[in-house]
């Protein structure tokens, strides 16, 4: 069933049933599968019966990794790339990978799946039709102010990943920018506690202060600019 020399595949962000048919077929014909983290991923084929030799590729070791795994795929080995979660390449290793790829003139594919930006986006209700997706929020306090008055600005949603340990710092800057603007933070997407909180910045900063909410986040930001929520951009 594959042609592909490597193919890049979606994982589950959460429920580890969330995961394609083709995304299993591949992963139980190809010879080796590259992750992030050997255990994790080793879990995830555990739990759909699969064995396979993991070889890890990380951000620390992607630069060396994708030149040997290029010239292995080169060679006539069949691989699957797939991270902790999600989408490859989406603030996860991959990019380069692809790169390399394409530079050494190998094929690849992709198999689409889950990915938290657009799981948030869709459940959030803010408007979809168009959105920033600028990866992980900085943390360096004048690029993440500079990144939140940009969001603030915009013409469309925008979504960054946020780490629960800065959320509230973070929700309380943005209160203080623009207390009525628009946000959601979309917590534990797929999983036993998913949770959208949405509402002014102002609201969902004293929620956040008051209780300290744990799991993975994503956090979304109307633009001034952007169309209203009951707004369609048709016309
Ligand atoms: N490649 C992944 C994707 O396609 O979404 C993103 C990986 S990035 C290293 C991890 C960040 O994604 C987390 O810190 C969190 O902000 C977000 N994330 C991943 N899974 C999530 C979930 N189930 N619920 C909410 N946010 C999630």
């Amino acid at each position: 069933m594959i042609s592909y020399p490597v193919s890049f595949v979606g994982v589950p962000i959460g429920n580890r049933e969330d995961i394609t048919r083709r995304a299993l077929a591949v992963l139980e014909e190809v010879d080796c599968v590259c992750c992030e983290d050997t255990r994790n991923t080793g879990r995830l084929l555990a739990y759909y019966g699969i064995s396979k030799p993991l070889i890890s590729l990380h951000e620390h070791n992607e630069r060396e990794r994708c030149a040997a795994v290029a010239q292995r795929a080169m060679a006539g080995e069949k691989f699957a790339v797939v991270t902790d979660a999600g989408m490859p390449g989406v603030s996860d290793p991959g990019y380069r990978l692809v790169r390399e790829l394409q530079e050494r003139g190998v094929e690849y594919t992709v198999l689409p799946g889950p990915c938290a930006v657009v799981t948030a986006l869709v459940g959030s209700g803010m408007p979809s039709d168009a959105f920033f997706f600028g990866g992980f929020l900085p943390v360096k306090t004048g690029k993440r102010r500079r990144a939140l008055e940009k969001a603030l600005n915009a013409n469309c949603t925008s979504i960054f990943y946020e780490s629960p340990f800065r959320i509230a710092a973070t929700l309380a800057e943005l209160a203080e920018l623009r207390a009525d603007a628009r946000v959601c933070v979309a917590r534990e997407l797929t999983k036993m506690h998913e949770t959208y909180h949405r509402g002014t910045a102002i609201e969902l900063s004293a929620d956040f202060s008051a209780k300290k909410y744990k799991g993975e986040m994503v956090l979304l930001i109307g633009g001034e600019n952007a169309p209203r929520e009951h707004e369609t951009t048709e016309s």
